[in-house]
Order: structure tokens, then sequence, then C-alpha cells
């Protein structure tokens, strides 16, 4: 029997180059060559997912009704605790039944959503820096998606006013992510509302990723997009138990806000995929329930190892704003060099492991991301390699 070409659809050769390949290429050398090294480079925690989620999980595996296919929308006993949870932290009131989408992770509903709205030819707004997936999320669905760069001078938030008109004409969906990964910047309530106006006049769904809404310092709690006026006829918020609870391993998010949007999301899911393990769903419930107790120790651990390298990389001479939420810290590159070159920079002389900020778009060019997930030990071993390596 003959073979033939396999070809990729043009869907999957339109992907954006892979731009982390030439620092995981380096670090692999480095780690072949016996170097010690300090990753600040990936968005996953570290630590462990909290015990008692851990026991309620095995405790739901031995029972049989949990082994057979779960509902597609999520068991309503876990939307409900979305529900309560949401009404305790934001004092927005959602109906379980109509409001709370269950995702296979905040990362499913993100990259499905476009295929529920979006038809050949429209636009998707999207921040630059950002999570790749709401770019290749809206390509996948045969939209264009249009980037809002977000800049030191407007406090990495998008310029609405900056957006053509003619564009904002065109765009079907907006994808917003506060806090931000990777710049780490918070969106007020006051930016919420000037975004629930542009997308009224506009009539463009608007989607708010707010993966990290749990993952604050100094007691800020950072605002929903549901908190503002208008925001529930306008769009949906994500939300995600991987960093709040330490399970990105775990597969479980949920979606929350306009039920027509929701609809249409469940309606590419139905399709797709066949929900959330029941047992994962406990899990979900208790760890919802519990919320504070867990997350306050979660915040505290990440409060200290913010405490610890941004002051000892601003001691260097490094230049950055303060992180408030998310475990990030977005770190202007020095003088002369680019992120791609300091990235190389920090590796080869220090054996630390960072982002480029242009592999998050082009607008992040002129920036590496440190992750907070690394052990306070490591951080300050970290800023003692780059001040014996320089820059
Ligand atoms: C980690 C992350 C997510 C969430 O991923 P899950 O699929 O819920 O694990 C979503 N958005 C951003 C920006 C993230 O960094």
């Amino acid at each position: 029997m003959a073979g033939f070409p396999i070809e990729y659809a043009s869907r999957i050769n339109a992907l954006p180059p892979y731009l982390f390949a030439t620092i995981d290429e380096m670090k692999q050398r480095a780690i072949a060559r016996g170097v010690d090294i300090i990753n600040l480079g990936v968005g996953d925690p570290d630590l462990p997912t909290p015990a008692p989620i851990i026991e309620r999980l095995k405790l739901a595996a031995a029972e049989p009704r949990h082994h057979q296919y779960p509902s597609y929308d999520g068991q309503l006993s876990f939307r409900q605790a979305v529900a309560n949870w949401y009404k305790r932290r934001f004092g927005v009131t959602l109906d379980a039944g109509s409001q709370v989408l269950t995702l296979i992770g905040s990362k499913e509903g993100i990259g499905h959503v476009p295929l529920a709205f979006v038809n050949p030819g429209d636009i998707v707004l999207v921040p630059s820096p950002g999570y790749p997936v709401y770019p290749v999320g809206a390509s996948f669905a045969g939209g264009t998606p249009h980037v809002m760069p977000l800049l030191k001078k407007n406090g990495f938030l998008p310029d609405l006013q900056a957006i053509p008109k003619d564009v904002a004409k065109r765009a079907k969906l907006m994808f917003l992510n506060s806090p931000n990964n990777p710049t780490a910047a918070v969106a007020g309530k006051d930016f919420f509302q000037r975004v629930v106006s542009f997308a009224s006049e506009h009539q463009i769904i608007v989607c708010h990723d707010a993966a990290y809404s749990e993952i604050y310092y100094d007691g800020r709690r950072p605002p929903s997009f549901l908190e503002v006026e208008g925001a529930m006829d306008v769009g949906v918020e994500f939300h995600s138990l991987s960093k709040t609870f330490n399970m990105t391993g775990w597969r479980i998010g949920f979606a929350v806000g306009n039920k027509d949007v929701l609809a249409g999301l469940g309606k590419v899911k139905s399709n797709l995929d066949s929900g959330v393990f029941q047992v994962v769903q406990e899990a979900g419930i208790l760890a919802l329930e519990s919320d504070d107790q867990l997350t306050d120790a979660i915040r505290k651990v990440y409060q200290e190892r913010r405490d610890s390298l941004v002051p000892g990389l601003q001691s260097l001479g490094l230049e950055m704003e303060i992180p408030t939420a998310a475990f990030y810290v977005w770190v202007a590159v020095p003088r002369g060099y680019s992120s791609a070159s300091f990235t190389a920079h920090l590796l080869e002389e220090a054996g630390i492991v960072t982002t480029p900020g242009n592999g998050f778009g082009e607008a992040g060019e002129g920036y590496i991301r440190m992750a907070l997930t690394t052990p306070v030990e490591r951080l300050v071993e970290a800023v003692e390699r780059i001040k014996k390596a320089g820059f």
C-alpha cells in the first residue's frame, strides 16, 4: 500500500511560531552541562493541592454513581457551590442553572467560546502580551485576532479609544484578563465600566479571564467584571480552580455570566466533550466551600516570595511594577537587551529560566516574565546570581 503525505489543515499551518523553542533548547543544554537551574519560567504552582481536597476526591472515587458520564453542563451541586462562592466573594447573585457552566479547566472554555459566536472574517479583540489561547481560539473559529497592546503608559490595560472604529464595528468578541498574565496588572471597576459601555455600543461579547482572581496580595481583592452594572448583558467571566487551589492537573473551571453566551458555549461543548469527572466536581465543591481557609495559606506563600524577589531585583537596578495580584513579575529588560537576549543572558550566565515577554505577543517585547512558583530560598539565590552575573 502506498503512503501519502500527511498534510496539516491550514488552521494548524497558520499557528504562530513557537517562540519558546530557543529558550527550551538552551535550557536542555544547560541541564545537560549539569547547571543547577532555577526555573522562574513556569506558570504552574509548585505547591501541592491542599489535603482536604484530595481526601474528598478519594471518598468520591469510591462511589459507583460517579463513574458514569457526568451531566454536560456540570452537576447542579457544583454549579450551586460556584454561585454561593460568587455571592460571598463578589456580592453577585447567579442562577446556578443558567448562569454557571462547568468547564474542563478555563482554557477549554476560552478556546471553545469563539466557535459559538465567531464567523469567518469576524474580528476578535485580544490583549497583547497575553495568553496565547485567545488569538489561537479566535483563528481556529475562522476569526481574525486584532491586538490590543498592553502598555506601561496605560497601566498595562487595553486602550479602548485606540481601537479603530471599523475594527470595533467588525469585532464580535473581546478577551480581557485581570489579574493579568503576564503583566500582573489588575483592572478596576472603572475600567470594566468603560468596557461595558464600549461593548454595548459596538455589540461585542466580552470574555473576561479571571483565572488569577484569588491570587492577590496585601488583602487587595481584585473585582469581578460582573460586579459592574450592565456586565451581565454583554459578557461572561472565566474562572479556574487551577491557580486558586493548586489544582492545575485536575482540569476544572467554570464560566459565569450572560446566559445566552453560556448556552452558546454549552452547545459547542456538548458536541465535543462530556463534562468534568464527577469525582473532581465533588472535590471542587469542597474547595469552593472552604475558600479562604485554604486560599489564605496559598496567598501567604506567594506574598512572601513576591516580597523577597521584587525588592531583590529592584536593588540590582531592574525596573518593574510591584505586583498586587497573580504570581508573575513583569520585569523591563535593561538597556541594551531585548526580551530574547536578556532571557538568554540570565540562562547562560546565571542558570535562571525566565520567559521572554515577546513570547506572549509583540507588545511584550522589552520585558521578561518571572513566575513566583519557586521557594523563597531559590528566589534569594536567583537575585544573588543575577548580581554576580551583572547585566
Ligand atoms: C493558567 C491560566 C488559565 C487557566 O487554565 P486552566 O485551564 O483553568 O488550568 C487561564 N488563563 C490564564 C491567563 C492562565 O494563565
